[in-house]
């Protein structure tokens, strides 16, 4: 008998997936979790029925996440993480030798200790020295955090449901531009633009009128809906244009590379025009 793993992206279209076997299952007061080991794609994370991540193709995403703004700030020392409890953003924070500590602020404790038992891979940069853990509410830890406090947020919620929600808000926004110094450079994941166009609109028009520069990047991931994913990039100063890449380290990286970078925030004309109504 065979397995298989659905998510419906809409209620008439999604993705399927033959699964070996349940590697993991938990439930927190936040959401389930599930791992499965599947024939293609490698272990896979759930929550709440979720596609999170997936061994193949994770590098794609968290490269993106942490490497155009690590990249685009001039000196990033001070990194804080929301969310991203699986680590893998963590671990490419991890690869800039400048950076001296990295926050990572993730509301549910389960989600870190599946990471570090079953995806080992993955989690790697949450045991390093310059991470810390907190364990809490985002909105509210950068609500709490000193003016100037970190060069670059990097924001891997899921998607703006439930507690990630909040993530999404003006008040949100505006409270990390203030936690951030000078240059300082904010990342969130966007969702789709297949999917989810008015949503970034919305989004990208709240960081607007927040951040003097604002920006939107892509990456193709195959386990997210439409395999066409976005970044919204927001900086504190005006000097750094969008694209900016500074290489401040050679990094080993399967998907990220400064023409990567550069390319990203060519966007299609549908998002552009859409952006500019
Ligand atoms: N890469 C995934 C994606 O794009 O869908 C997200 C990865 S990570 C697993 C998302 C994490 O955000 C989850 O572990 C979840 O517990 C956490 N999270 C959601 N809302 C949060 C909040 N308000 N504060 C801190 N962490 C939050």
């Amino acid at each position: 008998m065979s397995i298989w793993y659905t998510e419906k992206h809409t209620p008439h279209s999604g993705i399927t997936m033959e699964v070996k076997k349940s590697v993991y299952y938990g439930e927190s007061e936040f959401q389930t979790l599930e791992i499965l080991d599947t024939f293609e794609f490698g272990r896979m994370l759930l929550l709440d029925g979720v596609v999170m991540l997936t061994e193949r193709d994770e590098f794609v995403y968290h490269e993106m996440l942490a490497h155009v703004p690590l990249n685009t700030h001039p000196s990033p020392e001070k990194v804080l993480v929301i969310g991203g409890g699986d680590g893998g953003t963590v671990r490419e924070v991890l690869k800039h030798p400048q950076v001296k500590d990295v926050t990572l602020v993730e509301i549910d404790r389960m989600v870190v200790e599946a990471a570090l038992t079953h995806l080992p891979g993955i989690s790697e940069g949450l045991r390093d020295p310059r991470t810390r853990i907190v364990y809490g509410d985002g909105v509210r830890f950068v609500a709490d955090s000193p003016p100037g406090t970190y060069d670059v947020i990097l924001v891997d919620s899921t998607d703006p449901v439930g507690p990630a929600e909040a993530l999404f808000s003006e008040d949100f926004f505006r409270n990390c531009e203030n936690a951030l110094g000078p240059d300082g450079v904010f990342v969130c994941q966007s969702e789709s633009p297949f999917y989810h166009l008015p949503f970034m609109v919305d989004i990208f028009r709240r960081m607007d009128g927040i951040y003097p520069l604002v920006g939107f990047y892509l990456a193709a991931i195959p386990t997210y809906p439409s395999g066409n994913w976005s970044f919204l990039m927001g900086s504190r100063t005006a000097e750094t244009t969008f694209p900016q890449c500074r290489e401040h380290a050679q990094l080993q990286t399967k998907y990220y590379d400064r023409h990567i970078h550069l390319a990203s925030f060519a966007l299609p004309r549908f998002l552009a025009e859409a952006l500019t109504k």
